[in-house]
Protein backbone atom coordinates (compact mmCIF):
# COMPACT_ATOMS: atom_id res chain seq x y z
CA UNK A 1 0.00 0.00 0.00
CA UNK A 2 1.17 3.30 -0.94
CA UNK A 3 2.25 5.12 2.04
CA UNK A 4 2.73 8.98 2.59
CA UNK A 5 5.82 10.01 5.32
CA UNK A 6 3.29 11.18 7.89
CA UNK A 7 4.67 13.64 10.35
CA UNK A 8 5.59 12.32 13.83
CA UNK A 9 2.91 12.58 16.43
CA UNK A 10 2.04 11.50 20.08
CA UNK A 11 -0.84 8.83 20.06
CA UNK A 12 -3.53 9.91 22.19
CA UNK A 13 -6.86 7.47 22.27
CA UNK A 14 -10.66 9.12 21.98
CA UNK A 15 -12.39 5.80 23.72
CA UNK A 16 -11.01 2.82 21.95
CA UNK A 17 -9.80 4.61 18.56
CA UNK A 18 -6.12 5.44 18.84
CA UNK A 19 -5.01 8.68 17.19
CA UNK A 20 -2.04 10.20 16.17
CA UNK A 21 1.51 8.26 16.02
CA UNK A 22 1.27 5.09 13.94
CA UNK A 23 -2.49 4.86 14.33
CA UNK A 24 -4.08 5.04 10.98
CA UNK A 25 -5.89 8.14 10.10
CA UNK A 26 -8.95 8.37 11.25
CA UNK A 27 -12.68 9.89 10.17
CA UNK A 28 -15.06 11.51 11.80
CA UNK A 29 -18.12 12.80 11.17
CA UNK A 30 -21.04 15.10 13.53
CA UNK A 31 -24.40 14.01 13.90
CA UNK A 32 -26.96 16.48 13.11
CA UNK A 33 -29.80 15.66 15.13
CA UNK A 34 -30.72 16.80 18.55
CA UNK A 35 -28.43 14.88 21.09
CA UNK A 36 -31.01 14.58 23.72
CA UNK A 37 -33.06 12.29 20.72
CA UNK A 38 -31.54 9.35 22.16
CA UNK A 39 -32.50 7.11 19.39
CA UNK A 40 -32.32 9.35 16.22
CA UNK A 41 -29.02 10.33 17.41
CA UNK A 42 -28.06 6.57 17.78
CA UNK A 43 -29.40 5.61 14.72
CA UNK A 44 -27.24 8.54 12.27
CA UNK A 45 -24.12 7.09 14.51
CA UNK A 46 -24.39 3.40 13.43
CA UNK A 47 -25.27 5.07 9.94
CA UNK A 48 -22.29 6.76 10.25
CA UNK A 49 -20.34 4.14 11.41
CA UNK A 50 -21.72 1.74 8.10
CA UNK A 51 -20.48 4.55 6.28
CA UNK A 52 -16.91 4.70 7.63
CA UNK A 53 -17.05 6.74 10.47
CA UNK A 54 -14.26 6.07 13.12
CA UNK A 55 -15.32 8.69 15.76
CA UNK A 56 -18.60 10.91 15.56
CA UNK A 57 -19.09 14.03 17.55
CA UNK A 58 -22.61 15.08 19.10
CA UNK A 59 -22.97 18.63 20.28
CA UNK A 60 -23.31 19.14 24.56
CA UNK A 61 -25.18 22.37 24.36
CA UNK A 62 -28.02 21.85 26.60
CA UNK A 63 -28.93 19.67 30.05
CA UNK A 64 -31.28 17.47 27.91
CA UNK A 65 -28.40 17.24 25.39
CA UNK A 66 -25.30 16.06 28.20
CA UNK A 67 -28.29 13.65 29.69
CA UNK A 68 -29.31 12.14 26.15
CA UNK A 69 -25.26 11.91 25.61
CA UNK A 70 -25.47 9.66 29.33
CA UNK A 71 -27.74 7.35 27.06
CA UNK A 72 -26.32 7.16 24.14
CA UNK A 73 -22.05 6.60 24.78
CA UNK A 74 -22.17 3.32 26.28
CA UNK A 75 -24.49 2.01 23.09
CA UNK A 76 -23.10 3.87 20.67
CA UNK A 77 -20.73 2.00 18.42
CA UNK A 78 -18.11 4.94 17.90
CA UNK A 79 -16.56 7.17 20.61
CA UNK A 80 -18.31 10.30 21.16
CA UNK A 81 -16.75 13.22 20.92
CA UNK A 82 -18.93 16.25 22.83
CA UNK A 83 -19.16 19.62 21.12
CA UNK A 84 -18.76 22.51 23.59
CA UNK A 85 -19.17 26.32 22.79
CA UNK A 86 -19.44 29.08 25.65
CA UNK A 87 -20.67 26.93 28.65
CA UNK A 88 -18.30 25.32 30.69
CA UNK A 89 -21.10 23.77 32.83
CA UNK A 90 -21.57 22.06 29.41
CA UNK A 91 -17.82 20.24 29.59
CA UNK A 92 -18.52 18.98 32.60
CA UNK A 93 -21.80 17.58 32.36
CA UNK A 94 -20.58 15.56 29.13
CA UNK A 95 -17.56 14.50 31.22
CA UNK A 96 -20.46 13.22 33.67
CA UNK A 97 -22.40 11.26 30.67
CA UNK A 98 -19.23 9.62 29.96
CA UNK A 99 -17.78 10.97 26.46
CA UNK A 100 -14.65 9.57 25.31
CA UNK A 101 -13.50 13.10 24.38
CA UNK A 102 -14.72 16.31 24.49
CA UNK A 103 -13.87 19.43 21.88
CA UNK A 104 -13.24 22.87 23.35
CA UNK A 105 -13.39 26.13 21.17
CA UNK A 106 -11.37 28.49 22.67
CA UNK A 107 -12.90 31.35 20.46
CA UNK A 108 -15.82 30.99 23.05
CA UNK A 109 -14.77 29.41 26.33
CA UNK A 110 -12.09 31.86 27.05
CA UNK A 111 -11.90 32.63 30.96
CA UNK A 112 -8.37 30.89 31.81
CA UNK A 113 -9.86 29.48 35.22
CA UNK A 114 -12.51 27.73 33.26
CA UNK A 115 -10.32 26.25 31.02
CA UNK A 116 -8.17 25.33 33.81
CA UNK A 117 -11.28 23.54 35.53
CA UNK A 118 -12.50 21.70 32.44
CA UNK A 119 -8.31 20.31 32.15
CA UNK A 120 -8.08 19.19 35.61
CA UNK A 121 -11.24 17.63 35.39
CA UNK A 122 -10.30 15.57 32.02
CA UNK A 123 -6.85 15.03 33.37
CA UNK A 124 -8.13 13.31 36.35
CA UNK A 125 -10.65 10.95 34.10
CA UNK A 126 -8.41 10.48 31.35
CA UNK A 127 -10.20 11.67 28.73
CA UNK A 128 -8.08 13.48 26.10
CA UNK A 129 -9.40 17.01 24.33
CA UNK A 130 -9.55 18.45 21.26
CA UNK A 131 -8.52 22.12 20.99
CA UNK A 132 -11.07 23.30 18.22
CA UNK A 133 -9.77 26.61 16.52
CA UNK A 134 -12.36 27.88 14.20
CA UNK A 135 -11.65 31.10 11.89
CA UNK A 136 -15.31 32.09 12.28
CA UNK A 137 -15.12 32.39 15.90
CA UNK A 138 -11.08 33.59 16.61
CA UNK A 139 -11.08 35.59 19.74
CA UNK A 140 -11.35 38.93 18.78
CA UNK A 141 -8.18 40.08 20.56
CA UNK A 142 -5.99 37.79 18.34
CA UNK A 143 -7.94 39.00 15.04
CA UNK A 144 -6.78 42.82 16.12
CA UNK A 145 -3.40 41.92 17.09
CA UNK A 146 -2.77 39.87 13.69
CA UNK A 147 -4.86 42.73 11.78
CA UNK A 148 -7.28 39.45 10.54
CA UNK A 149 -8.03 36.06 10.29
CA UNK A 150 -4.58 34.58 9.93
CA UNK A 151 -2.42 31.50 10.12
CA UNK A 152 -0.63 32.69 12.99
CA UNK A 153 -3.69 33.94 14.63
CA UNK A 154 -5.25 30.51 14.52
CA UNK A 155 -1.90 29.00 15.72
CA UNK A 156 -1.84 31.60 18.30
CA UNK A 157 -5.13 30.69 19.84
CA UNK A 158 -4.12 26.70 20.15
CA UNK A 159 -0.86 27.57 21.41
CA UNK A 160 -2.64 29.64 24.25
CA UNK A 161 -5.27 27.00 24.87
CA UNK A 162 -2.10 24.58 25.03
CA UNK A 163 -0.70 26.78 27.50
CA UNK A 164 -3.67 27.11 30.14
CA UNK A 165 -3.33 23.06 29.51
CA UNK A 166 -0.01 22.71 30.55
CA UNK A 167 -0.64 25.01 33.64
CA UNK A 168 -2.38 21.98 35.36
CA UNK A 169 -0.13 19.56 33.75
CA UNK A 170 -2.55 18.48 31.24
CA UNK A 171 -1.36 17.55 27.41
CA UNK A 172 -3.96 14.74 26.41
CA UNK A 173 -5.00 16.69 23.32
CA UNK A 174 -5.51 17.00 19.80
CA UNK A 175 -5.63 20.09 18.09
CA UNK A 176 -7.39 21.73 14.69
CA UNK A 177 -6.85 24.92 12.78
CA UNK A 178 -10.25 25.17 10.74
CA UNK A 179 -11.01 27.94 8.19
CA UNK A 180 -13.52 27.82 5.32
CA UNK A 181 -10.81 29.31 2.58
CA UNK A 182 -8.67 26.42 1.53
CA UNK A 183 -4.66 28.74 1.41
CA UNK A 184 -5.82 29.43 4.49
CA UNK A 185 -6.38 27.14 6.40
CA UNK A 186 -3.79 24.31 4.77
CA UNK A 187 -1.23 27.15 6.04
CA UNK A 188 -2.25 27.49 9.40
CA UNK A 189 -2.20 23.31 9.92
CA UNK A 190 1.62 23.46 8.26
CA UNK A 191 2.65 26.49 10.91
CA UNK A 192 0.72 24.36 13.65
CA UNK A 193 2.70 21.01 12.64
CA UNK A 194 5.83 22.77 13.20
CA UNK A 195 5.14 23.82 16.95
CA UNK A 196 3.65 21.20 18.31
CA UNK A 197 3.91 17.15 17.92
CA UNK A 198 0.36 16.87 19.25
CA UNK A 199 -2.12 14.62 16.74
CA UNK A 200 -3.98 16.79 14.18
CA UNK A 201 -7.98 17.19 13.40
CA UNK A 202 -7.83 18.34 9.52
CA UNK A 203 -10.88 19.80 8.56
CA UNK A 204 -12.03 22.78 6.01
CA UNK A 205 -15.26 24.54 7.70
CA UNK A 206 -18.30 25.76 6.58
CA UNK A 207 -16.98 23.74 2.93
CA UNK A 208 -20.87 24.13 1.91
CA UNK A 209 -23.15 21.08 -0.14
CA UNK A 210 -21.38 18.52 -2.68
CA UNK A 211 -20.16 18.61 -4.86
CA UNK A 212 -17.84 22.08 -4.62
CA UNK A 213 -17.54 21.43 -0.52
CA UNK A 214 -16.37 17.75 -1.06
CA UNK A 215 -13.82 19.58 -3.34
CA UNK A 216 -13.21 22.53 -1.33
CA UNK A 217 -12.60 19.87 1.73
CA UNK A 218 -10.26 17.50 -0.76
CA UNK A 219 -8.33 20.47 -1.50
CA UNK A 220 -7.31 21.09 1.92
CA UNK A 221 -7.36 18.15 3.61
CA UNK A 222 -5.57 15.73 0.48
CA UNK A 223 -3.24 18.28 0.27
CA UNK A 224 -1.91 18.32 4.13
CA UNK A 225 -1.99 14.25 4.36
CA UNK A 226 -0.17 13.72 1.30
CA UNK A 227 2.25 16.23 3.24
CA UNK A 228 1.97 13.64 5.70
CA UNK A 229 0.49 16.15 7.90
CA UNK A 230 -3.29 15.27 9.73
CA UNK A 231 -4.17 11.97 11.90
CA UNK A 232 -7.68 12.13 11.71
CA UNK A 233 -9.66 14.20 9.69
CA UNK A 234 -13.04 15.44 9.04
CA UNK A 235 -15.51 16.77 6.32
CA UNK A 236 -17.77 19.75 7.03
CA UNK A 237 -20.60 19.20 4.36
CA UNK A 238 -23.83 21.55 4.41
CA UNK A 239 -25.82 17.72 3.56
CA UNK A 240 -26.38 14.04 5.25
CA UNK A 241 -23.37 13.71 7.22
CA UNK A 242 -22.98 10.13 5.97
CA UNK A 243 -21.69 11.57 3.08
CA UNK A 244 -18.97 13.13 5.36
CA UNK A 245 -17.91 10.23 6.55
CA UNK A 246 -18.12 8.26 3.05
CA UNK A 247 -16.22 11.42 1.32
CA UNK A 248 -13.42 10.57 4.47
CA UNK A 249 -13.17 7.35 3.91
CA UNK A 250 -13.09 7.37 0.02
CA UNK A 251 -10.06 10.26 0.24
CA UNK A 252 -7.80 8.05 2.45
CA UNK A 253 -8.80 4.80 0.21
CA UNK A 254 -7.53 7.28 -2.68
CA UNK A 255 -4.72 8.30 -1.38
CA UNK A 256 -3.47 4.69 0.17
CA UNK A 257 -3.93 5.59 3.85
CA UNK A 258 -6.48 3.23 4.62
CA UNK A 259 -7.15 -0.31 3.69
CA UNK A 260 -9.87 -0.34 0.84
CA UNK A 261 -13.50 -1.32 2.85
CA UNK A 262 -15.27 -1.30 0.00
CA UNK A 263 -15.47 -0.95 -4.10
CA UNK A 264 -13.55 1.45 -5.78
CA UNK A 265 -15.19 1.65 -8.96
CA UNK A 266 -13.65 3.31 -11.60
CA UNK A 267 -15.41 3.77 -15.25
CA UNK A 268 -14.59 5.49 -18.58
CA UNK A 269 -16.71 9.18 -19.15
CA UNK A 270 -18.34 7.51 -22.46
CA UNK A 271 -17.60 8.50 -25.62
CA UNK A 272 -18.37 8.02 -29.11
CA UNK A 273 -17.59 4.54 -29.23
CA UNK A 274 -19.74 3.18 -26.38
CA UNK A 275 -21.84 0.53 -27.02
CA UNK A 276 -23.71 1.12 -23.58
CA UNK A 277 -25.14 3.43 -21.66
CA UNK A 278 -22.09 3.66 -19.12
CA UNK A 279 -23.65 5.82 -16.66
CA UNK A 280 -26.50 3.53 -15.71
CA UNK A 281 -24.51 0.14 -15.90
CA UNK A 282 -21.97 2.10 -13.67
CA UNK A 283 -24.36 3.00 -11.44
CA UNK A 284 -25.94 -0.05 -11.08
CA UNK A 285 -22.70 -1.52 -10.46
CA UNK A 286 -21.75 1.13 -7.82
CA UNK A 287 -25.31 -0.13 -5.89
CA UNK A 288 -24.78 -3.75 -6.30
CA UNK A 289 -21.35 -3.70 -5.10
CA UNK A 290 -21.39 -1.52 -2.56
CA UNK A 291 -24.06 -3.09 -0.64
CA UNK A 292 -22.07 -6.11 -0.92
CA UNK A 293 -18.93 -4.21 0.45
CA UNK A 294 -16.72 -5.87 -2.18
CA UNK A 295 -13.33 -4.14 -1.68
CA UNK A 296 -11.81 -4.58 -5.19
CA UNK A 297 -11.33 -1.69 -7.56
CA UNK A 298 -13.86 -2.70 -10.55
CA UNK A 299 -14.18 -1.00 -13.65
CA UNK A 300 -16.84 -0.23 -16.34
CA UNK A 301 -16.04 0.52 -19.71
CA UNK A 302 -18.03 2.06 -22.86
CA UNK A 303 -16.25 -0.42 -25.42
CA UNK A 304 -14.10 -3.25 -25.66
CA UNK A 305 -11.81 -1.45 -28.54
CA UNK A 306 -9.82 0.50 -25.38
CA UNK A 307 -11.68 -0.75 -21.96
CA UNK A 308 -10.05 -3.50 -21.10
CA UNK A 309 -6.19 -2.24 -21.66
CA UNK A 310 -7.50 1.07 -20.48
CA UNK A 311 -8.62 -0.17 -16.85
CA UNK A 312 -5.66 -3.28 -16.87
CA UNK A 313 -4.95 -1.95 -13.57
CA UNK A 314 -8.32 -2.41 -12.09
CA UNK A 315 -8.71 -5.99 -10.09
CA UNK A 316 -11.95 -6.70 -12.20
CA UNK A 317 -13.97 -5.21 -14.52
CA UNK A 318 -15.99 -5.43 -17.81
CA UNK A 319 -16.27 -4.01 -21.31
CA UNK A 320 -19.15 -3.75 -23.80
CA UNK A 321 -19.18 -4.49 -26.85
CA UNK A 322 -21.59 -6.09 -29.91
CA UNK A 323 -24.16 -6.57 -27.39
CA UNK A 324 -22.20 -8.44 -25.24
CA UNK A 325 -19.66 -7.93 -21.94
CA UNK A 326 -16.28 -8.83 -21.90
CA UNK A 327 -15.36 -9.67 -18.47
CA UNK A 328 -11.88 -9.57 -17.75
CA UNK A 329 -9.35 -10.08 -14.45
CA UNK A 330 -6.54 -7.55 -14.24
CA UNK A 331 -6.61 -6.88 -17.96
CA UNK A 332 -6.86 -11.14 -18.95
CA UNK A 333 -10.37 -11.39 -20.48
CA UNK A 334 -12.17 -14.65 -18.73
CA UNK A 335 -15.60 -14.45 -19.77
CA UNK A 336 -18.16 -13.20 -22.57
CA UNK A 337 -21.81 -12.57 -21.10
CA UNK A 338 -25.28 -11.35 -22.45
CA UNK A 339 -25.67 -6.90 -22.34
CA UNK A 340 -28.23 -7.81 -20.10
CA UNK A 341 -26.64 -9.66 -17.58
CA UNK A 342 -23.49 -7.63 -17.62
CA UNK A 343 -23.89 -6.40 -14.20
CA UNK A 344 -25.29 -9.92 -12.33
CA UNK A 345 -21.95 -11.14 -13.96
CA UNK A 346 -19.62 -8.45 -12.80
CA UNK A 347 -20.95 -8.83 -9.14
CA UNK A 348 -20.64 -12.74 -9.17
CA UNK A 349 -17.15 -12.41 -10.13
CA UNK A 350 -16.46 -10.01 -8.07
CA UNK A 351 -17.96 -12.46 -4.86
CA UNK A 352 -15.88 -15.17 -6.23
CA UNK A 353 -12.60 -13.29 -6.61
CA UNK A 354 -12.76 -12.32 -2.86
CA UNK A 355 -13.88 -15.81 -1.85
CA UNK A 356 -10.85 -17.61 -3.99
CA UNK A 357 -8.63 -15.16 -5.17
CA UNK A 358 -6.68 -14.49 -8.24
CA UNK A 359 -4.96 -17.12 -9.17
CA UNK A 360 -8.28 -19.85 -8.34
CA UNK A 361 -10.27 -17.57 -10.53
CA UNK A 362 -7.82 -16.96 -13.46
CA UNK A 363 -7.26 -20.59 -13.82
CA UNK A 364 -11.18 -20.89 -14.08
CA UNK A 365 -11.49 -18.41 -17.17
CA UNK A 366 -13.57 -19.48 -20.41
CA UNK A 367 -10.37 -20.36 -22.52
CA UNK A 368 -12.35 -19.22 -25.39
CA UNK A 369 -13.63 -16.01 -24.14
CA UNK A 370 -9.66 -14.19 -25.46
CA UNK A 371 -10.39 -15.65 -28.76
CA UNK A 372 -14.00 -14.31 -29.08
CA UNK A 373 -13.34 -10.60 -27.27
CA UNK A 374 -10.86 -10.40 -29.91
CA UNK A 375 -12.85 -10.98 -32.29
CA UNK A 376 -15.45 -8.77 -31.11
CA UNK A 377 -13.27 -6.21 -30.90
CA UNK A 378 -11.73 -6.12 -34.42
CA UNK A 379 -14.59 -5.96 -35.51
CA UNK A 380 -16.05 -2.99 -33.76
CA UNK A 381 -12.65 -1.61 -34.73
CA UNK A 382 -13.50 -2.17 -38.46
CA UNK A 383 -17.31 -0.84 -38.04
CA UNK A 384 -16.34 2.28 -36.42
CA UNK A 385 -12.68 3.21 -37.45
CA UNK A 386 -10.01 4.76 -35.33
CA UNK A 387 -12.03 7.83 -35.77
CA UNK A 388 -15.15 6.84 -33.81
CA UNK A 389 -16.35 10.92 -33.08
CA UNK A 390 -15.88 11.35 -37.23
CA UNK A 391 -14.02 14.56 -36.60
CA UNK A 392 -11.15 14.02 -39.65
CA UNK A 393 -14.93 13.26 -41.79
CA UNK A 394 -16.45 16.72 -40.43
CA UNK A 395 -13.15 18.74 -41.01
CA UNK A 396 -13.34 17.31 -44.63
CA UNK A 397 -16.75 18.15 -45.18
CA UNK A 398 -16.22 21.81 -44.19
CA UNK A 399 -13.14 22.18 -46.15
CA UNK A 400 -15.04 20.48 -49.01
CA UNK A 401 -18.04 22.87 -48.60
CA UNK A 402 -15.67 26.33 -48.45
CA UNK A 403 -14.17 25.44 -51.52
CA UNK A 404 -16.84 24.93 -53.10
CA UNK A 405 -18.79 28.18 -52.19
CA UNK A 406 -15.44 29.90 -53.29
CA UNK A 407 -15.31 31.82 -50.31
CA UNK A 408 -12.72 29.78 -48.55
CA UNK A 409 -10.41 32.11 -46.83
CA UNK A 410 -13.31 34.34 -45.59
CA UNK A 411 -15.34 31.49 -44.54
CA UNK A 412 -18.46 33.55 -44.62
CA UNK A 413 -20.98 31.28 -46.63
CA UNK A 414 -20.94 27.70 -46.06
S1 LIG B 1 -13.58 2.80 -22.99
FE1 LIG B 1 -14.40 3.01 -25.03
S2 LIG B 1 -16.37 4.05 -24.70
FE2 LIG B 1 -15.21 4.35 -22.84
S3 LIG B 1 -14.20 6.33 -23.18
FE3 LIG B 1 -12.74 4.71 -23.80
S4 LIG B 1 -13.06 4.53 -26.02
FE4 LIG B 1 -14.86 5.62 -25.18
Amino acid sequence: MERYTRRKTRQIMVGWVPVGGDAPVSVQSMTTTKTADVDATLAQIYALKAAGADIVRCTCNEKEAAEGLARIVPRSPVPIVADIHFHVEMALAALEAGVHCLRLNPGNLRKPEEIKLVARECKDRGIPVRIGVNAGSLDKRLYEKHGGITPEALVESAMIELGLFAEVGFDDVKISVKASRVPLMVEAYRQLAERVDHPLHLGLTEAGPPPAGVIKGTAGIGTLLMEGIGDTIRYSLTTDPVEEAKAGRTLLEALGLRERKNVDLIACPSCGRAEIDVYRVAQEAQAALEAREIPLQVAVMGCVVNGPGEARSADLGIAAGKHRGHLFIRGEIVRVVPEDEMVEALVEEAEKLVKEGFEARLAAADKGAAQQAEDDRRELLGAKGADVNSSESRVDLIRRRLESSGDGAGGRRL
